[in-house]
């Protein structure tokens, strides 16, 4: 068994129950993809929308696309038919825009809110209080073809665990006081996307039931 099948059978049996495991494939070609799909993962994570669209074309129809990068206005509407999951949702406008792409082809998309908590200032995403600002006064139900279904967030990149705790704890309060507004289609809002390959076991630790790994089980991407 190749290292790719090794690592996805093995953080399979893992990964404690509940918690979903999506594989980041961004910079890795299609074979690689396959191989894990062999070993049983059918959620992959890309970064970039016209490799998540060629990827979806060329791979199997039933794996779940979730896309976790900076997502550009203008690449919405390409990614919006392949896509099962938008991650990285970091504006308001963005939310808006890929409500009406959805509503376009008819469909509703799932989405998560991305949450900046990290020391890095390059890093996107709304601040906790930002955000729950947005969720408090919009109205969600003006965009039914979106179901905001949690929250994603990065911890700082650091070795410093005790900074990466204080930034989970953070995405996981963030995500408590959303749900504690108790918006329509509450039921829905479940999905607490953190943790990383160097730090998913912490993150499960503050309450994530979703982890992007990448280069644990593809190796070290090549930019
Ligand atoms: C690349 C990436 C990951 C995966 O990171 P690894 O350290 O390779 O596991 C997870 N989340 C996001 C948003 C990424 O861009």
């Amino acid at each position: 068994m190749g290292h790719i099948s090794q690592t996805i059978k093995s953080l399979h049996s893992s990964l404690p129950q509940g918690v979903e495991l999506v594989a980041v494939s961004k910079f890795h070609p299609a074979p690689a993809i396959l191989e894990a799909y062999e070993a049983g993962q059918r959620v992959f994570g890309e970064s970039r929308a016209t490799e998540l669209v060629d990827k979806a074309k060329a791979l199997p129809t039933d794996i779940k696309w979730h896309f976790i990068g900076h997502l550009q206005t203008n690449k919405v509407r390409m990614i919006m038919p392949h896509v099962s999951l938008i991650q990285s949702v970091d504006s308001e406008r963005l939310l808006r825009l890929i409500n009406a792409e959805a509503a376009r082809i008819d469909r509703t998309i799932d989405v998560l809110l991305q949450v900046h908590v990290a020391q890095e200032e390059t890093k996107f995403g709304f601040l906790p209080q930002e955000l729950i600002d947005l969720m408090s006064t919009c109205d969600v139900t003006t965009m039914s073809n979106v179901r905001i279904v949690g929250v994603m967030g990065m911890a700082s990149n650091t070795d410093d665990n005790t900074r990466v705790e204080t930034d989970f704890k953070a995405i996981s309060k963030t995500f408590n006081d959303i749900k504690a507004l108790n918006l329509p289609g509450n039921e829905h809002f479940t999905v607490i996307s953190m943790g990383m390959s160097d730090d998913h076991q912490l993150a499960i630790k503050h309450g994530s039931n979703m982890v992007r790994i990448g280069s644990t089980i593809f190796g070290y991407r090549q930019y």
